[in-house]
């Protein structure tokens, strides 16, 4: 089995370092990942500046780009295979709820899915003192079970993880996007040194809707959060109810 793995923390992340150990006991594993940090950088495709690679040792490279550009370039250009799976992380931090959209690390997984390989990502929910070997042994056993079973087409993987020893997880749980409530006060404005002000985005991000079976309330109660996304974004329920918008639109221009 062949695995690419990626990231959004950048190449020396010891998030991806722990993931690649693991999964190349069952795998050849490939690493593609940033040179530098780029979470948030959603799916980013670099497409008006060169990109360049560098090989830091057996099947392992940093690219000047984004997660995007990494499962592009390692799918359409550096592999000599098609990867069976991609996986994106280990994340330092949860990727839950509308950060999803944001997320680097989950972008990474859509591009692999976008080019027609299993893809599935995992953030490990902790500000300090990571576990990523936890975080890591599960994406093996999901490794192992998407060989075996593949993933409905179309379709990738938001893996949350506690911080905790395995032996102490609660259980997996498929969970559905939950939603965080945003702090009003979450810009910062501040004057610099020469008397010019500035912003900061991203202030405290303090709570979530309680929405059962939500990737939040998995986290909560110590279990592993397993969202299923899909590529598809359109709205079908929303298709059928705007549909009586088109006979008025289509009035305005004498149709
Ligand atoms: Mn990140």
């Amino acid at each position: 089995m062949v695995i690419l793995v990626s990231n959004d923390d950048g190449i020396h992340s010891p998030g991806i370092q722990a993931l690649a150990d693991t999964l190349r006991t069952i795998a050849d594993v490939y690493v593609i990942a940033p040179d530098r940090e780029r979470s948030a950088a959603s799916h980013a495709l670099t497409l008006h500046k060169p990109l360049r690679l560098e090989k830091f040792g057996d099947n392992m490279y940093s690219v000047n780009g984004t997660p995007t550009d990494c499962i592009n370039l390692g799918i359409n250009g550096i592999l000599n295979e098609k990867p069976d799976i991609v996986v994106s992380g280990i994340n330092k931090g949860g990727n839950l709820g509308d950060d999803v959209t944001y997320s680097g690390t989950v972008s990474a997984a859509f591009e692999g899915t976008l080019l027609g390989v299993p893809s599935f990502a995992v953030s490990h929910v902790a500000e300090s003192d990571f576990k990523f070997e936890t975080s890591a042994r599960i994406a093996l056993y999901l490794a192992l079970l998407i060989k075996e079973n593949s993933l409905p087409p179309g379709v990738l993987l938001n893996v949350n993880v506690p911080n905790l020893d395995i032996k102490d997880i609660k259980g997996f749980k498929i969970t559905r996007q939950g939603k965080r409530i945003y702090d009003e006060n979450a810009i910062v404005e501040k004057v610099d040194p020469r008397g010019k002000k500035y912003y900061w985005i991203g202030g405290s991000r303090l709570s979530w809707e309680k929405t059962e079976d939500s990737d939040f309330a998995a986290i909560e109660e110590g279990m592993v959060s397993i969202t299923p996304l899909r590529l598809d974004l359109t709205e079908y329920g929303a298709v059928k109810s705007l549909r009586i918008w088109e006979s008025s639109l289509n009035k305005k221009i004498g149709i």
